[in-house]
């Protein structure tokens, strides 16, 4: 008897568990439809302003600003140009970090896009065009777009989320713009 109650209230509250975590999967996927197309806009506006490993400073203020809107602890200048947003969930759990790298490469954008970058900056002493060309414009704006998913249920919310924007994940250049010294 005593085992069978013991499973039974095991069962029980397994049961609520799942249910808590389908309604929550079903709350984070409702606001993610909400945000796409604020993503797809920072996605296109980052693509159209990259900038080389450790300058990324007009793509770190956009997420700085934006996840200050959010009322996340915020920290910049982080290992030089990089931003850490800190998310405190409204319910006990453990810390998880999510991580987004910013910077673009030195290459020349050639596709007739809308959004294409013109940009042009000097790269180990040669004159190159930059791109987002590694996908990391699109990291940015998607980790823009969790910060803000999830700072929208932080009551809900089961711990603590970090989110990471990490500059020069493709190596720094050297020259002015390096960091060791
Ligand atoms: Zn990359």
């Amino acid at each position: 008897m005593r085992l069978a109650s013991i499973a039974f209230v095991t069962l029980a509250a397994t049961a609520s568990l799942r249910a808590q975590s389908t309604r929550l999967d079903a709350e984070v996927d409702r606001r993610a439809a909400e945000v796409q197309s604020k993503v797809i806009a920072w996605r296109r506006d980052i693509h159209a302003h990259p900038e080389l490993s450790n300058r990324e400073t007009r793509t770190a203020e956009i997420v700085a600003q934006h996840l200050r809107s959010l009322g996340l602890e915020v920290r910049t200048g982080v290992a030089h140009t990089g931003v850490v947003g800190v998310l405190h969930g409204g319910r006990p759990g453990p810390v998880v970090a999510l991580r987004a790298d910013m910077d673009a490469l030195p290459v020349t954008e050639e596709v007739d896009v809308p959004f294409a970058s013109k940009v042009r900056a000097t790269y180990n002493g040669q004159e190159v065009g930059v791109m987002h060309a590694c996908g990391h414009d699109a990291h940015t704006a998607m980790l823009m777009g969790v910060a803000e998913v999830l700072a929208g249920m932080r009551q809900e919310l089961p711990g603590t989320v970090k989110f990471i924007f990490q500059p020069a994940e493709e190596g720094q250049p050297p020259g002015p713009a390096s960091i060791r010294s």
